[in-house]
């Protein structure tokens, strides 16, 4: 996954969680590309967390019910900055190509 190059998936804190008591069931989240929520008789749930993209938040923009929250960014900005994760990501972007 370019955004986390070869770090687990599983050990990075993000992942959207749902206020029962705001969902309206619009239904725009399970738009999600990612197919991280499954859509239950009391709406959607977070079926599978990890499948997320890191530093996404889209559903979160676009709810309808403003019901989905995210872990704090800058935890997450401080995770990159510790593990040096923006020169892991761009030494792989440059092997793929991608960017000179
Ligand atoms: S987008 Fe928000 S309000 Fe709409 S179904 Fe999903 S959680 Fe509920
Ligand atoms: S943040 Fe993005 S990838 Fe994660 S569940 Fe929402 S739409 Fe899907």
């Amino acid at each position: 996954m370019a955004w986390l190059v070869d770090y687990p998936r599983e050990k990075v804190n993000w992942f959207p969680t749902i206020d029962p008591e705001k969902c309206v069931k619009c239904g725009i989240c399970m738009n999600c590309g990612k197919n991280v929520y499954d859509w239950t008789e009391n709406g959607p749930v977070v079926a599978r967390p990890y499948n997320c993209l890191v530093g996404c938040m889209t559903c979160a923009n676009l709810c309808l019910g403003k019901a989905i929250s995210f872990p704090d960014l800058n935890e997450l900005r401080e995770f990159y900055k510790k593990e040096g994760m923006w020169a892991k990501v761009k030494k792989q972007l440059k092997e793929e190509g991608k960017i000179k």
